[in-house]
C-alpha cells in the first residue's frame, strides 16, 4: 500500500511502527501537529512585523 501523506510505497509489516504511513513525519502530519507548528510560527512572525516601531521616529521630528 501507499502512504497516505507523500504516496510513498509503505512497508505494511509488523516492523514498520508508522503504519499505515512511511515514517514518523507523515504520521505526524497526518495528526495535524505538523500543521499547526506551522500556523503557529507564520503567524507570531507577521504580528512581530506589524509593532508600530517607528512611532519613537515621529516623536524625534515633533
Ligand atoms: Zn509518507
Amino acid at each position: 500500500m501507499r502512504c497516505p501523506i507523500c504516496r510513498k510505497q509503505v512497508d505494511v509489516s509488523p516492523a514498520n511502527r508508522f503504519r499505515p504511513f512511511c515514517s514518523e513525519r507523515c504520521r505526524m502530519i497526518d495528526l495535524g501537529t505538523w500543521a499547526s507548528e506551522e500556523y503557529r510560527v507564520a503567524g507570531g512572525k507577521a504580528e512581530d512585523r506589524e509593532h508600530p516601531d517607528d512611532l519613537p521616529r515621529k516623536r524625534t521630528i515633533h
